[in-house]
């Protein structure tokens, strides 16, 4: 944590500011550890100091390197204190994650000769490349995910609710050590897995039709995501080629990874096929994104993004088409960017399953 706090301190200069007030939970956890609900960090150039009630005090103190300070009130006029008893001038903040009502008790404590500046997602960028340890934290998120998938999978039969299978793979989930879903899980049949995010309902599943199943765990903190797609029966050869062109398209985008390669050029491969099988118009997103102690994390793999995907990345590849009446498939692993291509984390087997 340490070495992360000198890596994000050494930014101060180009980012033009004295200190950063880091409030994104994912953030104040990526740079100190703190995993609780109440937690700010304000990062000067040789300093660190976190803010907590006193529900974290004792845990903040046993285990926070920084300086701890405990606050009865609210967290950001004990941070407001220790900017007016330095000489730092330009405070930097994060727009994407401070409240309204802190920003404007941070203007009030600093009107005396500060001034605020909003930053963009600098801290997010400096998480997107993994270290070793989160690697290996990701790895066992993303075999417990898999693994309650194959679980729950050799359950399912028709008749079963959307919301029970979610509900086994959620409970699969935990039993195998994640602390929670990463996201609401994602169980869709027939035609409603032609909505790329829909809710699981009280739908019983029917012989003959699509199920798409998007889950992830969070596990130590940190997540996994994927997506698998079968069949309740023998799959019409509409269906079947449906299957066959998106996961033609994802291993297209899974060969185009490797380090220094755009994430448009990624995403580009996976359009590229899809438009050759006329999906181009039911592909409705982008074909994957970064992640780690957030679900959605920097890098995006997104039509035209310019982004240089490096050594160390976790990012999704999950290219969908969703064709409105017949349903949709989509196909995700969680990956690994290496120097000549990547690994794929999933072990889950990819082939059309019929349940
Ligand atoms: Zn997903
Ligand atoms: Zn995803």
């Amino acid at each position: 944590m340490e070495q992360r706090r000198q890596d994000a301190a050494a930014r101060l200069e180009e980012w033009k500011i004295d200190a950063l007030l880091v409030s994104s939970p994912a953030n104040v956890r990526y740079l100190s550890g703190y995993s609780g609900s109440n937690g700010v960090i304000l990062l000067a150039a040789n300093e660190a100091h976190f803010f907590t009630d006193p529900r974290y005090g004792l845990e903040a103190s046993q285990n926070i390197t920084c300086k701890v300070h405990v606050a009865k009130g609210p967290l950001i006029k004990a941070a407001a204190a220790i900017l007016q008893s330095k000489r730092w001038k330009k405070i930097g903040f994060e727009s994407a994650s401070l409240r309204v009502e802190e920003y404007n008790a941070l203007k009030d404590a600093v009107s005396l000769g500060f001034s605020l500046h909003p930053l963009g997602r600098v801290i997010e960028q400096q998480r997107m490349v993994k270290s070793a340890d989160e690697i290996d934290r990701i790895r066992k998120s993303v075999l417990a995910n898999s693994e309650a998938y194959s679980r729950t999978l050799k359950r399912i039969k028709p008749g079963a609710k959307e919301n029970d299978i979610a509900a086994e793979l959620e409970f699969q989930m935990r039993m195998l050590g994640a602390e929670k879903p990463a996201f609401e899980t994602i169980v869709a049949a027939g035609a409603r897995s032609a909505l790329p995010h829909a809710h699981p309902t009280g739908h019983r599943l029917q012989e003959n039709e699509l199920l798409l199943i998007d889950m992830g765990a969070s596990l130590d903190g940190y997540a996994s995501d994927m997506t698998r797609v079968c069949y309740t029966g023998a799959p019409p050869k509409r269906v079947r080629d449906l299957y066959r062109a998106v996961l033609e398209a994802q291993l297209a985008a899974l060969n185009a990874v490797r380090a220094g390669v755009t994430a448009g050029k990624v995403d580009a491969a996976a359009r590229d096929v899809l438009k050759q099988h006329k999906l181009d118009r039911a592909f409705l997103h982008s074909t994957g994104h970064g992640l780690g102690l957030e679900i959605h994390e920097p890098p995006r793999i997104a039509r035209k993004d310019k982004t240089r995907l490096r050594t160390g990345m976790v990012i999704t590849i999950e290219p969908g088409a969703y064709i409105d009446g017949l349903g949709g498939v989509r196909i995700e692993d969680t990956i690994l960017v290496t120097e000549s291509g990547c690994e794929v984390l999933t072990p889950t087997p990819k082939e059309f399953v019929s349940i």
